[in-house]
């Protein structure tokens, strides 16, 4: 397939008319063809009117044709082949093999939402039967299923450009649940977004589902992303990306006539807790994986491990100096874009300059621009109470080792932080009475506790939750990443008294679709 530029609208590709933008070679900063046009108001409001459109139709699929959407989706974005991948590689600077990874991840996730509408347990039927002679007075019959929320528009990640863009986790679980997706592109990989946007297009095409199920706009975040947000027809939002463009759009969502969920993924430091035993004996192998860890994507991770936590003394010296010598050999990485790039060179620079922070290691210095270089600091439990701004995302490979006086202050420091997506804890069986002592205060604010590893390298299951409290997520009830958020876009409608003829298939009862349901509150399996 060509990348020319176009809006994805329904069944049209429509050259854009609002100012032009181009890709960027991540690696070289070379302009690549072609030119994208950015959408107009005009064109928001065609995709807005066609989605909705779309909406009443595409909601009430059966559960076998959408699962079949959902795969043939996937089967053609492995179409697209080389060309997606080498286009990919040049626009985001991430290597090949993280590429084709993502393309694999990005696959099995909607083949895993296409088993997930199979099953059908996502509706939550439950019937609770009439009960006509109950006294003092009679039961109604009331029967209750989960509906999609309607259009949502989907931001792209720039770190993820296939596994949480155009066709990635939100799109798919959007779709999974029965709503039509309009993708606001992400203007870092815009040749990407086109391809994989002609491969949902086509599968739109190729199985008969309505026309606006799928839309791609290219513009800017603060026009086309926040016009959506705006539109009365679109009923969610799904984005990942900064706090400042996230928090923006929750408020916007929040002030509209009819106020939308926002499920916004925006900063996390995961911090990393080294526990006194696991410290004496293993800290150079932990610190050795925390770098590997570190310096993964060039750090651009949502899960990156960007603090470190550990009581100070020898074992503690001894964990930085294995780290630093590791990060000392890491080579710097192509970042995502120029802009990125910048705000992470800026937040390391104030880092260093802070009259607190000690400056532990730099990684190998880059060879060219738009390269990061890893920084690894190290500052005092005091300092980091007493300053904010060290407690800030710094998004790329850095991170900051806190030196606490002992286990309380650990705690102490662990209470004052924001909420998280993941938290990792180092420890040996003799630790376990120590941690025991601070899973209250992580379960309060993280999504995934994990013992020994780290946050990178996220699970697509159905126990994975890829969320947590503020800012971690704009919802912490929910997931972004794993079957499970399919929740997201999903309310529950009851029906009282409905005559068996009205009746969605869902809740008739014949069971039709043959999914379980909750009959009077107990478990009833389908018989498949
Ligand atoms: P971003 O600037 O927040 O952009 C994300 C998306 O939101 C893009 O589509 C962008 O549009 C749009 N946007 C930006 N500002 C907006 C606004 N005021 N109103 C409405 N839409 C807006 O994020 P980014 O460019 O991907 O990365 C910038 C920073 O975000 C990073 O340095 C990092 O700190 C953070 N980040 C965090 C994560 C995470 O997982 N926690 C992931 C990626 C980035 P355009 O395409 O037009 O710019």
């Amino acid at each position: 397939m060509n990348i020319a530029g176009n809006l994805l609208i329904g069944h049209s590709m429509v050259r854009g008319n609002q100012g032009t933008s181009y890709a960027i070679d991540a690696a070289t900063g070379e302009q690549m063809e072609p030119a994208f046009g950015g959408a107009s108001q005009q064109h928001l409001d065609a995709t807005c009117a066609l989605a909705w459109q779309a909406f009443d139709i595409y909601r009430e699929t059966s559960l076998e044709p959408r699962a079949q959407f959902l795969e043939r989706i996937a089967s053609n974005i492995l179409d697209l082949g080389d060309e997606l991948i080498e286009r990919c590689v040049r626009e985001s600077g991430l290597p090949r093999a993280r590429i084709e990874g993502e393309r694999a991840r990005t696959v099995g996730q909607l083949r895993m939402f296409a088993d997930v509408v199979r099953d059908g347990d996502f509706v939550g039927a439950r019937i609770d039967p009439p009960q006509p002679d109950r006294k003092p007075l009679p039961r109604v019959d009331l029967r209750l299923r989960h509906i999609a929320l309607g259009p949502v528009a989907v931001f792209g990640a720039s770190n993820f450009p296939l596994a949480f863009s155009v066709a990635g986790g939100d799109t798919a679980s959007a779709l999974a649940a029965g709503c039509p997706v309009i993708v606001k592109a992400h203007s870092a990989h815009p040749g990407t977004s086109e391809l994989v946007g002609m491969a949902v297009q086509q599968a739109v095409k190729d199985c008969g589902m309505p026309e606006g199920t799928f839309s791609l706009l290219f513009g800017s975040g603060r026009e086309i992303g926040q016009g959506l947000v705006r539109d009365a027809r679109i009923k969610a939002v799904g984005f990942t990306g900064s706090r400042g463009a996230g928090t923006e759009l929750i408020a916007i969502a929040a002030e509209r006539p009819e106020p939308i969920p926002v499920y916004a993924e925006m900063s996390s430091i995961n911090p990393v807790l080294l526990f006194p035993h696991a410290m004496q004996s293993r800290g150079d192998a932990i610190a050795r994986a925390f770098v590997q860890s570190l310096t993964l994507g060039a750090g651009q991770f949502c899960t990156n491990p960007g603090l470190v936590l550990a009581v100070d003394g020898p074992a503690l010296d001894g964990f930085i100096r294995a780290a630093a010598a590791a990060l000392g050999d890491v080579q710097a990485a192509t970042m995502l874009t120029p802009g990125i790039h910048m705000t992470f060179e800026r937040a390391v620079a104030t880092f260093a300059g802070h009259p607190d922070v000690v400056t532990e290691a730099r990684g190998a210095a880059p060879t060219s621009q738009s390269q990061g270089q890893g920084a690894l600091f190290s500052t005092t439990d005091v300092a980091f109470r007493e300053h904010e701004a060290l407690k800030e995302e710094i998004f790329g490979s850095s991170s900051l080792v806190v030196r606490c006086r002992d286990l309380q202050s650990m705690l102490e420091l662990v209470e004052s932080l924001e909420g998280q997506l993941t938290s990792a804890l180092h420890i040996d069986e003799e630790d376990h009475e120590a941690v025991r002592r601070f899973l209250p205060a992580l379960e309060r604010r993280t999504g995934r506790i994990l013992v020994n590893g780290f946050g990178t390298g996220v699970e697509v299951g159905h126990a994975m939750v890829h969320g947590g409290p503020y800012p971690a997520t704009a919802d912490g009830r929910s997931t972004s990443v794993g079957s499970l958020a399919i929740q997201r876009f999903l309310r529950p409608v009851s029906y009282q008294d409905l005559p068996e003829s009205l009746l969605p298939e869902a809740l008739k009862t014949s069971n039709p679709l043959a999914i379980n349901r909750r009959i009077d509150g107990k478990i009833s399996l389908a018989q498949r």
